[in-house]
């Protein structure tokens, strides 16, 4: 906007001298030259607004098109008749160069004046119609006008200087109306307002005007010009630029979107790790690529199911996060790490040189894995299950990645917790998820039960207590062990509504025989992890206790070492449930690895010693240390011992030696049912009193 202005001083201060420059003949031919220009402009113009996309096309485009249209037409009459040396085209050509002049100016105002709206390309035709209409009707005057010398030809001239002069208000005008816009969008408003300037600028060198042919005349058809050269540009933005700006973004966008498209159909959302999908794909591609050998690493978080249902899927997801970083610290380059929608973790290796390097890599994320896992306020024990298979032969991508989570499952049972690929585990695999369906059903169809298995209390020979322990008789296999099912019920969430059932049953049986007048008797519950951390334990205890009547000093709920995980939120729950008044027992004591500073801050009534150092303690000095070393804590915590699975006389008078509070096992009788209980009642009493004093008497005897 500033190179018009600075361009007009040396045409000011230079005029005289470079008023001769050009001969009058030279002046025509430039002159002749700037119109055709102005002609090829104005017609660009008019073409460009015509041929906008539909969807682009609003009144402003459609009106300024038409507006160059008029002038590209009178331009080009006005061209051809000057041409012609009569006097008479003179006066038509100055005649048509104020009809131009005066449309431009009140065209450019009105159309920024005008409420930009959509329009139909229909619209087209009819306004390029109608300006054609305009331009032939005008012509017709002009010529008639002219022919007959309707105006005076000196009246011609000062109309000539008033409407450049109008026309310089209203291009002022026009700029102060378009500076408003020049945030909103500032290129093509700075276009325009470029060529009302230069328009304003070729208006006054029209005024001051002597001779068309001179350096005044040429210099205003240079600015008309160059004004038309800017209107060109915002045409050009706004029809073909822009639009093909915005094109390009959506391409850009919509690529940017097509790849984080395919980056999230490859890529597990939490872990940003590969998918299934990505290892599959992998897989097919690459098993028979090559003669190397091939691994694939299986890892799990154990119990996860149970962890997730306790402190919810987005912390589960931030220690899946948590474990995925720590895998990838120590993942070896050529190790290819995925992450199933199940939450396992499936590393695919696709050359193995050496076993040792796969054991390797276990050992390393076992340490890797050693620190808590640290998820807001809970700090987790991360233990993690791996299996790993050695590709085969003739074993397809997905037997090839079942065999590692099988291997997986199997490690879970083991205390080093990874372990290779056998056939073996292939066995019963199928079934496996058979009873998972069935299981869905079996609650429904009423095929579980419980029975109970008496606990004797050594001081006084009594039954004090039993253990609730259900079961599963399935219409077709029989009886299914909860050995089995009860961790499929834990992984599948079924565990939640069946504990639920299980507790209810165990307490209304309780209130049974005590209505039936048998001695008073303590039930104890088994708790699985999943149910531990259920949102509602407390409360549905507590509705159980209330709606079957059962006192709540006569119900005993046995939790596992492996809840002890995280000690801050089981103390507080812990807590909850013994204000209710029942009493707590840990079940397994001694299998769960834990460290044992939760017992003094646990609430615990009774510590269940595992069946698996009972077994031994007659010909195993280690189990028999461990078995005296609980007896003996257990005193200094004020905490009553149950010995499980006794089977024989022997271990009973080991356990009646250390002082043991109950004993629970085949030895007084097995699990039975609630009918055996109450009919049974007095026999096995006796049976009981009978073992215990034959015991006290081979004591007696011995001393
Ligand atoms: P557990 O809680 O340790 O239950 C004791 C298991 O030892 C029972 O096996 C019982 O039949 C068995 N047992 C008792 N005395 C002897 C003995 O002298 N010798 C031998 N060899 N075994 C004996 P069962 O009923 O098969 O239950 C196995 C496990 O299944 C239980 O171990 C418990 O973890 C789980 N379970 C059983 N019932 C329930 C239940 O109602 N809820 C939950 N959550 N888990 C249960
Ligand atoms: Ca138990
Ligand atoms: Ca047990």
């Amino acid at each position: 906007m500033v190179l018009p202005l600075l361009l007009v001083i040396p045409l000011l201060g230079l005029s005289n001298q470079m008023f001769g420059i050009f001969k009058e003949e030279s002046y025509i031919c430039l002159n002749l030259i700037i119109q055709t220009l102005i002609i090829v402009f104005t017609m660009a113009i008019a073409i460009q607004s015509w041929l906008v996309f539909s969807h682009l096309l609003s009144n402003q485009t459609l009106y300024i098109g038409n507006l160059f249209f008029i002038i590209a037409l009178l331009e080009l009459v006005s061209m051809v008749t000057a041409q012609n040396p009569m006097a008479e085209t003179q006066y038509m050509e100055m005649f048509l160069h104020i009809v131009m002049r005066l449309c431009l100016s009140i065209g450019f105002l009105f159309i920024i004046l005008k409420q930009k709206k959509r329009l139909t390309m229909n619209y087209r035709i009819y306004t390029y119609g109608s300006s054609l209409l305009f331009v032939l009707v005008t012509l017709f005057i002009v010529y008639l006008s002219s022919k007959y010398s309707l105006l005076e030809e000196q009246l011609v001239y000062k109309a000539d200087a008033i409407v450049h002069l109008l026309s310089a208000v209203l291009q002022g005008a026009t700029i102060v109306i378009l500076s408003k816009y020049i945030k909103q969008l500032p290129k093509r408003v700075m276009w325009l307002i470029s060529a009302a300037i230069y328009l304003i600028i070729s208006d006054i060198f029209f005024i001051i005007i002597k001779d068309w042919e001179s350096i005044w005349g040429f210099s205003a058809l240079i600015y008309q010009f160059f004004a038309f050269y800017f209107f060109l540009k915002a045409i050009y933005y706004t029809t073909v630029e822009k639009p093909y700006q915005q094109l390009l973004k959506i391409k850009q966008d919509l690529e940017q979107s097509q790849q984080e498209l395919l980056f999230q159909a490859y890529h597990d959302d939490i872990t940003q790790l590969p998918n299934e999908h990505l290892l599959l794909k992998t897989l097919k591609e690459d098993l028979n690529a090559n003669n190397h050998q091939k691994a694939i690493i299986a890892i799990e978080i154990d119990r996860l199911a149970a962890i997730r249902s306790s402190i919810g899927i987005s912390y589960s997801n931030k220690m899946m996060k948590l474990v995925a970083e720590r895998i990838q610290a120590i993942l070896p380059p050529h190790y290819f790490a995925t992450k199933l929608r199940e939450g396992q973790f499936i590393i695919y290796v696709n050359h193995v040189k050496t076993c040792e390097e796969l054991l390797q890599f276990c050992l390393n994320l076992k340490s890797a894995m050693q620190k808590p896992l640290q998820v807001q306020l809970f700090s987790l024990n991360g233990n993690l299950n791996i299996g790993i298979a050695l590709h085969e032969e003739d074993c397809s991508d997905e037997e090839f990645l079942m065999h590692a989570q099988l291997a997986m499952r199997e490690a879970s049972q083991i205390p080093q917790r990874f372990l290779f690929y056998k056939p073996y585990m292939s066995n019963g695999i199928a079934d496996r998820i058979l009873i998972e369906q069935e299981l869905h059903k079996a609650l429904a169809n009423e095929e579980f039960y419980l029975d109970f298995q008496p606990q004797v209390n050594l001081k006084t020979g009594k039954i004090e207590s039993v253990e609730a322990l259900v079961r599963w008789r399935h219409p077709t296999r029989g009886f299914v062990s909860p050995e089995l099912f009860i961790p499929i019920a834990e992984e599948s969430g079924l565990i939640i509504p069946l504990g639920k059932w299980i507790l209810e049953t165990a307490c209304s049986q309780a209130k049974t025989w005590e209505e039936q007048g048998l001695p008073p008797m303590k039930v104890a519950v088994n708790l699985s992890l999943g149910q531990l951390f259920q949102q509602d334990l407390v409360q549905m205890v507590q509705e159980i206790l209330q709606r079957t009547n059962l006192e709540p000093k006569y119900l005993q709920l046995e939790i596992t070492e492996s809840m002890t995980m995280n000690i801050d939120q089981m103390t507080q729950l812990l807590h909850e449930l013994k204000a209710l008044g029942i009493q707590i027992a840990v079940d397994d004591f001694g299998t769960g690895y834990s460290s044992l500073s939760y017992l003094k801050d646990f609430p615990i009534d009774c510590l269940k010693i595992d069946r698996t150092f009972v077994r031994n303690i007659q010909h195993n000095p280690n189990d028999e240390a461990l078995v005296s070393m609980i007896l003996s804590m257990a005193k200094h915590l004020r905490l009553k011992v149950v010995a499980e699975g006794i089977e024989e006389v022997e271990q009973l008078a080991f356990l009646i030696d250390g002082d043991c509070d109950y004993i629970q096992g085949y030895l007084f009788s097995k699990p039975i049912s609630a009918e055996q209980i109450s009919n049974n009642f007095k026999d096995l009493h006796n049976r009981a009193s009978d073992i215990l004093t034959k015991l006290k008497y081979k004591e007696d005897y011995i001393i």
